[in-house]
C-alpha cells in the first residue's frame, strides 16, 4: 500500500490511521486476514486485456489524478484479493470489510480512472455470480458515482447497481439509470443530511425489491460532512445507520472501502462497522 503522489489526496496514511484506529480499540472484536492470491481469468471477467496490459506496463500515467505508479498492477491485484477474501469471509456468515487501496469503483472495463485501477466490487460480484451465488446487489454510498462498476456490470444477468452519490461532481454520471439493472440516485451539493439518507433508504428499499443473495458494498466515507473532495452532509452516526440498515436486510454483506479522505475516516469506518455489528 506504499505508493503514493505527493499532496494526493488518496495517500497511504488512510489506511495507516486506520489500521492503528481499528488495532488499537476494544469495543469490536475484529479478526484481521490477508487478501486471497488472484487468478488472471478472475480479474478478465471484469477488464479487458488490453487494459490489465497497460496496468502491467504502468508507463503513462491514465489521467492527472491516476498516476502510473510503479507496482500499480500489484497493489490494485491486492486489493482485488482483499475484495475476495472479504466475500470468502461474507459467505462465510461474517461481517467483513476490506480495508485497502487503491478504490476501484471508478476503473472501467478498460480505463482507470479517479485513484481507480481494477474494479474491485464489479470483480468480487462476477466472482460470486460464478461461483454459485444466484444474484447480487452492489450498493454504492461513495459520494463518486460508481461509473466503473456500472460500466462493467451494466445489463449482466443475476448482477444489479444501485449507487448514491453527489452530482454533479465527478465523474459528472450517474444522472439517470441505465441498462436494465443499474440505478442511479444523484443527489444535489449540500443536501441537508435527513434528506439525503432518504435517498439512501430508497436505494436500500429498491435494492431489496431485487431479491439479492448478497450484497457488496462500495464503502466510501466522502459524503461526510468534513471531507474535502465533495459537498455532502453526513455525519459519524449516519455512517453507523447505514450499517445498520445494511445488517437489517439481513443478508451476507461484502464491504471494499472506496473513497472517504477526511481526517476522520478511520472513525467513520469504525462506526460503520459497528452499525453493521449493531453495536
Ligand atoms: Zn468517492
Amino acid at each position: 500500500m506504499g505508493y503514493y503522489s505527493p499532496g494526493h489526496p488518496e495517500r497511504p496514511q488512510r489506511i495507516r490511521f486506520t489500521l492503528e484506529r481499528l488495532r488499537g480499540q476494544k469495543g469490536l472484536p475484529i479478526t484481521w486476514r490477508e487478501p486471497l492470491a488472484v487468478e488472471l481469468a478472475t480479474l478478465e471477467r471484469a477488464h479487458s486485456k488490453e487494459h490489465i496490459g497497460r496496468l502491467k506496463a504502468a508507463r503513462y500515467d491514465f489521467d492527472s489524478d491516476t498516476a502510473a505508479h510503479p507496482g500499480i498492477f500489484d497493489h490494485a491485484r491486492r486489493s482485488v484479493g482483499g475484495g475476495l477474501q472479504a466475500l470468502k469471509a461474507a459467505r462465510a456468515g461474517e461481517i467483513a470489510f476490506s480495508l485497502l487501496r487503491p478504490p476501484g469503483h471508478h476503473a472501467m472495463r478498460d480505463r482507470a480512472m479517479g485513484f481507480c485501477y481494477l474494479s474491485s466490487v464489479a470483480i468480487v460480484t462476477l466472482e460470486a455470480l460464478a461461483t454459485g451465488v444466484e444474484s447480487v446487489a452492489v450498493f454504492d454510498y461513495d459520494v463518486h458515482h460508481g461509473n466503473g462498476t456500472e460500466n462493467i456490470l451494466l445489463n449482466k444477468p443475476n448482477a444489479a447497481f444501485y449507487s448514491v452519490h453527489q452530482y454533479p461532481c465527478f465523474p459528472g454520471t450517474g444522472t439517470r439509470n441505465v441498462g436494465n439493472n443499474c440505478f442511479n440516485y444523484p443527489v444535489l451539493p449540500h443536501t441537508p443530511r435527513l434528506e439525503y439518507r432518504k435517498v439512501l433508504s430508497q436505494a436500500l428499499a429498491d435494492l431489496t425489491r431485487f431479491k439479492p443473495k448478497l450484497v457488496a458494498v462500495s464503502a466510501g466515507f466522502d459524503a461526510y460532512a468534513h471531507d474535502p473532495l465533495a459537498q455532502e452532509t453526513l455525519e459519524a452516526e449516519d455512517f453507523h445507520w447505514l450499517g445498520e440498515e445494511l445488517r437489517k436486510l439481513g443478508l451476507p454483506i461484502v464491504s471494499l472501502l472506496e473513497g472517504g479522505y477526511s481526517e476522520e475516516l478511520p472513525d467513520l469506518i469504525l462506526t460503520y462497522l459497528k452499525g453493521l455489528e449493531a453495536k
